[in-house]
């Protein structure tokens, strides 16, 4: 059945295979476990082709099934550590569906969406013990979140920014050793460029305030002037915590921004002991970026931007042309817009998916799978250890194990194998680790943000690893 023009006539058709679509989708979440990564196929190019024929609902859905969804990026599956990457939840399926449907544009005007997007940052502020007034808004990710809270930040320091650019005037930003690539990156789109981003080492695994310190004065002695200090709640190679209240105080002191990064690790906020305490102080921060699609389990994409203040907030980003002038009543108005907070003027509903999400399961069930993925990668760690040759490359803080396949290796050796390890087991399907470096050495690395993982996929993935340290 082809279809003559984008306006459906054949609903009964359509209807058909649009619950087909879905019955599939539910098959492919129920049987996460049988449906690990697997290499694409050679002619994958050749069956994406767009050939912008109309085949139809019933051909393109055909094969959306055959080719679509086997190829996916593994995270589904519950042996699934690589990165950090958000496992997806079946009420994603649920509230993907709805969104479709009502396809709202999130920029602003008065439509329901828009309430229930701030409700969502209202929860979310309350979980991150941020005040009443702090504002916030979705965005794609921790990487877009750390842009919108950088230039917030900015505007601080340099109040004619806007209109007159950075000028002649140098600032510098201060972040622990080991920050995510996101903070760099950042720093270097809003043109204050990676040398002026002063890396500070860390004492026991969190940034040293009395180097801080130290640096800050330096930086202003050469005639710098620093506005901003980046702490990180989940560092992504070992899952360490900077302690954010001693960084409140220090950035109070020297008179910083406080940025956290907790992409991941700011859900420690809804955590039990001994893991909630290592975001303690978050909410003292000016500014914090998270993600929903890492360790809140959402469908991607979907992060959010959170500023103490929402006057700083907001004289960042608010811009109305005429076109996008507000309105007392209809349509236009449902003040504040979206569009004044951030990068974006159109912008997609990622709020029922946290929404649906919330509501269908509860925040304790959410709190559980946060705090039982940092159990599970004690577990992992025990498990390494009853190895005779595995060892941890660092002790296990929260949710991420990094570990040597065979310790009594030289080092370049063990490099070789782990590295080797991690793809033989991500193509045999078993288990994806990751890798990374620690004490000059490649190491495998699970960080587990993944709601499907049990004991027995760590049991049988390090067995798996062990098989092939012997091999
Ligand atoms: C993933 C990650 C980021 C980047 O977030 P995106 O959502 O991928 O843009 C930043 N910081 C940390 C610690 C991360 O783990």
């Amino acid at each position: 059945m082809a279809e003559k023009g984008i306006r459906t006539q054949d609903w009964a058709a359509f209807r058909a295979e649009a619950q087909r679509m879905l019955e599939a989708a539910l098959d492919q979440m129920q049987q996460a476990a049988e449906r690990p990564w697997q290499p694409v196929p050679e002619d994958i190019d050749a069956r994406y082709a767009v050939t912008a024929e109309a085949r139809g609902p019933q051909q393109t859905v055909d094969r959306i099934i055959a080719d679509v969804l086997p190829y996916h990026g593994g995270n589904t599956h519950p042996r699934f550590w690589g990165w950090v990457q958000g496992s997806g939840l079946a009420s994603d399926l649920i509230s993907s569906v709805a969104a479709a449907a009502v396809n709202a544009n999130m920029g602003g005007r008065d439509h329901g969406a828009n309430y229930m997007e701030r409700a969502v940052v209202d929860w979310t502020r309350r979980k991150m013990d941020l005040p009443e007034g702090a504002s916030g808004l979705l965005v794609t990710g921790t990487s877009q979140a750390t842009v919108i809270a950088f230039q917030a930040a900015r505007l601080r320091v340099l109040k004619d920014l806007r209109k007159q650019g950075q000028g002649e005037a140098r600032l510098t930003a201060y972040a622990g050793e080991g920050v995510h690539n996101a903070t760099l990156k950042a720093v270097e789109l809003l043109g204050i460029g990676s040398d002026n981003l002063r890396k500070v080492p860390l004492t026991d695994g969190r940034m040293d305030c009395v180097a801080l310190a130290r640096m800050v004065a330096e930086d202003k002695a050469a005639g710098a002037l620093p506005f901003l200090v980046v702490g990180t709640a989940g560092s992504v190679d070992l899952g360490l915590f900077d302690d954010l209240n001693a960084l409140a105080d220090a950035a109070a002191a020297l008179g910083l921004w406080l940025h956290v990064d907790g992409a991941f690790g700011a859900w420690t906020r809804i955590a039990a002991e001994p893991y909630r305490s290592l975001s303690d102080g978050i909410g003292r921060a000016d500014s914090i970026a998270l993600d929903f699609h890492k360790w809140m389990y959402v469908g991607y994409d979907c992060g959010m931007a959170l500023l103490r203040n929402e006057a700083e907030h907001r004289a960042a980003f608010a811009a109305r042309p005429s076109y996008l002038e507000g309105a007392e009543r209809g349509l236009a108005g449902g003040e504040p817009w979206f569009c004044d907070y951030g990068i974006d003027l159109s912008r997609g509903n990622r709020a029922l998916k946290v929404w649906t999400a919330l509501e269908t399961y509860g925040e304790a069930a959410f709190s559980e799978a946060i705090t039982g993925n940092c159990a599970l990668a004690a577990f992992m760690a025990a498990e390494v250890e009853a190895q005779p040759y595995m060892a941890l490359g660092a002790p296990v803080v929260s949710n991420v194990c990094v570990f040597t396949a065979r310790s009594d290796l030289e080092p370049e050796a063990q490099s070789m194998l782990n590295a080797h390890i991690a793809q033989t087991l991500q193509e045999s399907g078993e288990a994806v680790f990751s890798t990374t470096r620690a004490g000059g050495r490649v190491m495998l690395r699970a960080a587990i943000t993944n709601h499907r993982s049990r004991e027995a996929d760590v049991q049988a993935a390090i067995a798996a690893v062990a098989r092939e340290a012997a091999g």
